[in-house]
């Protein structure tokens, strides 16, 4: 199903659903004009450096890593650069895949996943499906200094954060609560007005009822028909060559309460090596587990490829697990990003596209001037992945 039906779809019926997202296939015609794919205004991968200090991110953190390298350009930690950085993110109402604001659970909950791992120490720290507390990639650096354990998850995890003076709020804001009703009543018929209310009709009109809400809904709509995935992935080394990594997220949006993805999981979505260098993923976490694609990208930059041929390897384990069967790959999109400790650094993505099919798939990166975008190589290239 094309947007434009799918949306329509949406808008009379509040009915779509992540089963018709399954139905996607890969895209077959050509690129529009004028769009980040057809321009190639992304450059290259080829340009990445072995400059240090540098910091890269996932795309989302293109206006964090700045507070990130300014951290190591004063001689500061590099997991206290990467904390730094993705903590903007996490603190961001308008970003619905990290922190404050996050989608939440099928019962309405923002629950957040974290790592830290820091090099020089070879110390980790995690916590998974927490409640309430929006830094959890801090909580995670806390659980990881504060204590003798390497993983807290749910309700402990957040008394764990209380007791660490970490605020305890609700993470929802005006627009995740409505994408949450918005995806409830595009699930359930009790969740919308019934046949004998003047909304009916248009049941969509009840809950984006004023001017604000209006404006929310396309993007509404399609955080419904496609429940989305996100994350920031953040790694930095400094010029002495330390190298740290975090990984944070709310998850998969309308996930099944406690279901737990790769971000905080050492090994999958985040691993670092002091001597080798570090990798991390977003994307479709549940594939990543499978391959433990973070530790398996190190180690294959142990053994001398790049950082990004190390990321097209864990790539070819995602695609192996569908013996190749690009139609069922195509209902996921997944990315990994990795740096070694000489600063050279490098991503690789499933697709070609990101989830907007018009736009290269990219991650950002800064090495001392401005941070910037750079593409992901792409290990299909093709577009795909669910719309
Ligand atoms: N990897 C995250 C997870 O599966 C989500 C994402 O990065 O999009 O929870």
């Amino acid at each position: 199903m094309g947007l434009w039906t799918r949306r329509k779809f949406f808008l009379t019926s509040l009915a779509g659903s992540a089963a018709a997202g399954a139905t996607s296939m890969l895209a077959k015609t050509p690129l529009a004009k004028g769009s980040e794919l057809a321009s190639g205004k992304i450059p290259t991968p080829s340009a990445a450096s072995g400059k240090r200090p540098v910091i890269i991110s996932s795309a989302n953190g293109l206006h964090a890593i700045g507070h990130g390298m300014e951290v190591l350009l004063k001689g500061g930690d590099t997991l206290d650069a990467v904390v730094a950085a993705v903590t903007i993110v996490e603190d961001d109402p308008n970003d619905t895949s990290v922190g404050y604001g996050g989608l939440p659970n099928e019962d309405g909950e923002t629950e957040l996943d974290a790592s830290v791992m820091h090099g020089p120490t070879r110390r980790a720290g995690s916590v998974a499906s927490v409640r309430r507390i929006k830094n959890v990639s801090l909580l995670a650096k806390t659980v990881m200094e504060r204590t003798n354990h390497v993983m807290i998850v749910g309700e402990g995890a957040r008394r764990f954060a209380v007791d660490e003076g970490f605020i305890d709020a609700s993470l929802a804001t005006e627009k995740s609560r409505l994408a949450w009703l918005a995806w409830k009543a595009s699930t359930s018929v009790n969740w919308r007005p019934g046949t004998d209310s003047p909304e009916w009709k248009e049941r969509a009109a009840g809950l984006f009822d004023t001017p604000e809400k209006q404006s929310w809904r396309a993007e509404i709509e399609q955080l419904v028909a496609h429940p989305p995935t996100g994350t920031i992935n953040c790694l930095a080394v400094n010029e002495k060559g330390e190298i740290s990594g975090t990984t944070t997220t709310s998850g998969l949006a309308w996930k099944i309460a406690g279901r737990v993805g790769d971000s905080p999981i050492i090994g999958a979505g985040l691993y670092v090596d002091g001597e080798v260098g570090a990798a991390g993923s977003t994307g479709k976490g549940e594939e990543n587990i499978k391959i433990c694609g973070g530790h398996t990208i190190v180690e294959m930059m142990r053994q001398g490829k790049s950082p990004t041929e190390a990321c097209l390897e864990a790539l070819h384990r995602i695609a192996r697990n569908y013996k190749n069967d690009k139609k069922r790959l195509s209902t996921f999109h997944i990315f990994f990003y990795a740096l070694n400790v000489d600063g050279v650094y490098g991503s690789a993505s499933l697709w070609r596209n990101t989830y907007d099919r018009s736009k290269h798939s990219s991650y950002a990166v800064h090495d001392g001037g401005e941070a910037r975008l750079m593409e992901c190589t792409p290990y299909f290239d093709e577009i795909g992945g669910d719309e």
